[in-house]
């Protein structure tokens, strides 16, 4: 069976001039303000850029805008885009809109698009998707879910808190999953809900001081207290809340690994222009072989990571569930992208820990992605029952006395 890893044509192009605007438009930005954008005026300067560029809004159907990427197409430009930590907002495809906008396109009705896809893809309103709770609510165990949405004359009544969700503070709506059926523990029963920041009944709260700062809008606490939504407000079906966080969350996790490879290659361009340029102990930092190896392992944990996307996209795009190949692929990345910008660190040595340049910036900002779209745990423990399910051998038959 001939296999063809050639990039389309269209889509290299795109990556190309992505990787180009990131680099002369964006990186300058990001330099400036410790990658973390300071304002509005900022995000819509350089979301403006990136139309100019033709390179904003690649994932989204060209009816909403962008250029109507698949998953595989996604991973060469999002992995450009991450370059830089301010690449993915330029091209409005930073999380937690771009997926939301997936979500959207695969489930909202033309209502719902309209209201709310449109705004959004254009880069007008900002989003976020409320799902985790404080403890004992949903985290890595989503079935905890304990928000619960009950029905009311003419749509219904969502009662619960939230905490971690990402660019809550001026998101225009908030994608908010409660629980529609059964008890926190049991399977099923959920359902999302689009809800306006204008509703009466919904708060965002606390911003959450973290580790990372460059996700736009923070990590915030969020409330919902009688907050009444009317029937329109159902994005999908009711109770099937669970199914389309799996439409969501498998692409998302596909694409925060791309954003945070684009990281993990510019930590290694940083180590390796630093020790092509240091000399110690009579030589350049680069021709000595633990330096080498850093480099080279570098080198390999950026390639697998890069390999394990690509297969974890294709099964998505041939519309598979892709659950063992992206649970893979998002834990090998989390970990890799964290191993490259850690050595990348080492090989800059004061340098490296030095508010000078950014790698302790990058390391600050790629940490958490070991916990959010599934802690490495949760994902082994995925991924070994699955195997474990496969292998089940039967019953040993009884010894005899
Ligand atoms: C920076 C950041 C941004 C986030 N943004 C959002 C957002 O926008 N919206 C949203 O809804 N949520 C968001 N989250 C929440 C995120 O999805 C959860 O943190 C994640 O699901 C883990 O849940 P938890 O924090 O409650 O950890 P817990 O469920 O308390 O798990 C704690 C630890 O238990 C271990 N563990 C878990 N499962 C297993 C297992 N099967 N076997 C052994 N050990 C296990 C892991 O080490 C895990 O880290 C964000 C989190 C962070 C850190």
């Amino acid at each position: 069976m001939p296999i063809d890893l050639a990039p389309d044509p269209a889509v290299a192009d795109l990556a190309a001039r992505t990787a180009a605007f990131v680099r002369e438009a964006v990186v300058p930005v990001e330099v400036a303000h410790d990658g973390v954008v300071p304002s509005e005026a900022v995000r819509a300067e350089l979301q403006a850029g990136a139309r100019e560029a033709g390179v904003f809004a690649p994932h989204v159907s060209a009816e909403f805008g962008g250029h109507g990427l698949d998953m595989v197409g996604r991973a060469a430009v999002f992995e450009e885009a991450g370059y830089s930590l301010l690449g993915p907002l330029a091209l409005n495809i930073a999380a937690p809109d771009e997926g939301n906008m997936h979500l959207l396109e695969a489930v909202a009705t033309a209502d719902q698009k309209q209201r709310y896809l449109a705004p959004l893809a254009a880069g007008d309103v900002r989003s976020c998707f409320a799902m985790t709770e404080p403890a004992p609510g949903a985290g890595s165990d989503p079935d905890a879910l304990t928000t619960r949405a009950v029905r009311v004359a003419g749509g219904w009544r969502i009662d619960g808190r939230k905490w971690f969700i990402t660019g809550a503070d001026g998101a225009g709506f908030a994608i908010c999953m409660a629980r529609t059926a059964g008890e926190p523990g049991e399977r099923g029963g959920a359902t999302m809900f689009l809800v306006d920041a204008d509703n009466p009944g919904m708060h965002v709260g606390r911003h959450i001081p973290t580790l990372d700062e460059s996700l736009y809008g923070g990590h915030l606490e969020m409330e919902f207290a009688d907050c009444v939504v009317p029937d329109e407000a159902v994005l999908g079906e009711v109770d099937l809340g669970y199914r389309y966080a799996q439409v969501r969350l498998g692409p998302a996790r596909m694409t925060h690994c791309m954003r945070w490879l684009g990281i993990a290659r510019r930590a290694q361009d940083i180590a390796v222009a630093r020790a092509a340029g240091r000399r110690v102990f009579g030589s350049r930092l680069a021709d000595l072989g633990m330096a080498q190896q850093m480099i080279a392992d570098n080198e390999i944990d950026i390639a697998a990571a890069r390999g394990l996307i690509l297969q974890a996209c294709w099964e998505l795009d041939q519309g598979r569930s892709g659950s063992q190949s992206v649970s893979i692929a998002k834990t090998f990345t989390a970990e890799a992208v964290w191993r490259v910008v850690d050595r990348s660190l080492q090989l800059c040595g004061s340098l490296g820990v030095s508010g000078d340049i950014l790698l302790g910036r990058f390391l600050r900002e790629v940490r958490p992605f070991r916990i959010y779209d599934g802690p490495s745990e949760t994902h082994r423990w995925s991924i070994a029952r699955r195997v474990v399910g496969r292998h089940t051998a039967p019953a040993p038959a009884p010894v005899p006395a």
